[in-house]
């Protein structure tokens, strides 16, 4: 009997074929859906669609509030009252300064903070207002 690729939906002639999700695939179709990384040893699915684990997280991992992308298990990461930011993202939208938990920063929009330094100089200038403070997140 000639088994059919979940993958590729061909039958597989090969000698080998791999066994995922409880149907047999190509070695060959055993690849993320995204990236078309070969998937050897670790795979995540979600929706019968393959994924290696960095395409996985991104699309389905914990979201940032800064970028918005998935986060990976291996990322850095702050947290800010209920939300998560890769560490690259939790910046002073005016210098891109990285900002650190217990400094203390003004947050302009939901996901925006701004650093003292230039809280101060701008509010000096009156040009914005932040809707409140955080200190020592
Ligand atoms: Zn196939
Ligand atoms: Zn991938
Ligand atoms: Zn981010
Ligand atoms: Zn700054």
């Amino acid at each position: 009997m000639v088994q059919v690729c979940a993958g590729c939906e061909r039958p597989i002639l090969d000698r080998f074929l791999l066994n995922v999700l409880d149907r047999p695939w190509h070695v060959k179709c055993v690849q993320c859906c995204e990236c078309k990384a070969k998937l050897t040893e670790k795979c995540f699915s979600r929706e019968g669609k393959l994924f290696c684990k960095n395409d996985f997280f991104r699309r389905y991992g914990t979201k940032c509030a800064g970028c918005l992308q998935g986060i990976l298990p291996s990322d850095l990461v702050r947290r800010a009252r209920s939300k998560v930011f890769h560490l690259n993202c939790f910046t002073c939208m005016v210098c891109r300064k990285q900002l650190s938990t217990g400094e203390e920063l003004y947050v302009v929009d939901e996901n925006q903070f701004i650093c003292k330094e230039d809280y101060l100089t701008k509010c000096q200038r009156k040009s914005f207002k932040p809707h409140y403070n955080l200190n020592s997140l």
